[in-house]
């Protein structure tokens, strides 16, 4: 992987550079909060974000994507994925990153999602490392650091980012800059190392994963469950900051008269009180604490079975949005008998 160096001050250059290969959409803060938004001026980008709300799954599997449309004498009109335009992401952290290469297997694996994979096209991606605070816990899902997904990675070493060139595009977008990069040196190569090791030491929560499927196994009818069921709201707001939950529902929407009208996937949540509900009433999960234990079961143990690890990338948002507290973090602490852990 070709690795260059980048004096701070030049970054505002490379940006307006950027312009040239697509929107550039950068996290940006609003009422204390961020979110992922096209810039009209690169200084409302905001790099030393903690999280933004959303995670970039937004652009992949928008929470309302229209399928195709239906016309009477048109027939079916399919949605013109060749009309996104091309987005630069820029500031994903590691874990988000983690997130989308996830989706990835998802929707590009045993299943083909052209939607899906017409956006990753039109999309680039450049990262940036980051500061844990007290709820991330991504380096005990081994989502910290990423060495594939990204076109450029930026590490912060203070007055220079090492930035690492993932892919053609990345150094394409290098080659456009003339010589605004640099060669690293021995000095760059000290500073990321040891920015690197205290980055580790700075993670304030830690789960451990090593044998977690199964004692997920072992606890299927632990009272825990219900206990944490028992507080849920079933409000969905987990799933819907989860950069890996990938639930959708799809729902015609027909026109007055019938003539015309079209199919759209919405975001889903397994939290949702009709989410297991079928034809005829039935609901496979009518219980909150059943679909609690659905949601960390699919995440922690069936993932692992399909794709070989947890689709949780340990990146915080659920702890930070749900309405009653519940803390992933400490659920599985508590499933594994820690003492003093509270859900
Ligand atoms: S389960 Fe929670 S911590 Fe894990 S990836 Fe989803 S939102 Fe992030
Ligand atoms: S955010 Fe909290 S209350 Fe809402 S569905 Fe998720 S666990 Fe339940």
């Amino acid at each position: 992987m070709k690795v260059l160096r980048l004096p701070k001050e030049r970054l505002d250059l490379f940006a307006s550079v950027l312009q040239q290969f697509g929107e550039v959409h950068a996290p940006v803060e609003q009422n204390g909060k961020y979110a992922f938004r096209a810039l009209s001026r690169w200084s409302d980008a905001r790099l030393d974000y903690p999280r933004t709300i959303l995670p970039p799954k937004k652009y992949f599997v928008p929470p309302k994507d229209t399928l195709f449309q239906y016309k009477e004498g048109l027939g079916y009109v399919p949605a013109d994925l060749a009309a996104d335009r091309r987005i630069i992401l820029f500031g994903l952290h590691s874990c988000d990153i983690y997130g989308l290469n996830i989706l990835d297997q998802v929707f590009s694996g045993k299943y083909d999602d052209p939607y899906y994979q017409a956006r990753r096209k039109n999309v680039a991606i450049i990262g940036v490392d980051c500061i844990p605070d007290e709820h991330c816990f991504c380096h005990s899902m081994r989502a910290d650091f990423v060495d594939k997904g990204f076109d450029l990675f930026f590490q912060d070493l203070g007055d220079r980012y090492l930035v690492m060139v993932g892919t053609a595009l990345g150094d394409d977008m290098v080659l456009a800059t003339g010589s605004l990069f640099e060669p690293v040196t021995p000095e760059d190569l000290a500073e990321y190392k040891q920015r690197s090791s205290a980055k580790r030491k700075a993670f304030k929560l830690h789960v451990e994963i090593r044998d977690l499927p199964e004692i997920f196994e072992l606890e299927y009818d632990s009272s825990l469950w219900k206990q944490v069921g028992d507080r849920c709201l079933s409000c969905g707001a987990c799933s819907m900051v989860c950069p890996t939950c990938y639930c959708f529902d799809v729902a015609d929407d027909v026109d007055l008269g019938a003539r015309s009208g079209s199919r759209s996937r919405t975001w889903d949540s397994c939290l949702f009180s009709t989410h297991a509900m079928v034809a005829g009433g039935e609901n496979f999960r009518e219980g909150r604490a059943s679909r609690v234990k659905f949601r960390y079961y699919h995440k922690q143990r069936g993932f692992v079975a399909e794709y070989g690890r947890p689709s949780c990338v340990g990146c915080g948002r659920c702890i930070s949005a749900c309405p009653v507290n519940i803390d992933i973090s400490q659920v599985i602490s508590q499933l594994r008998g820690i003492e003093n852990a509270t859900a």
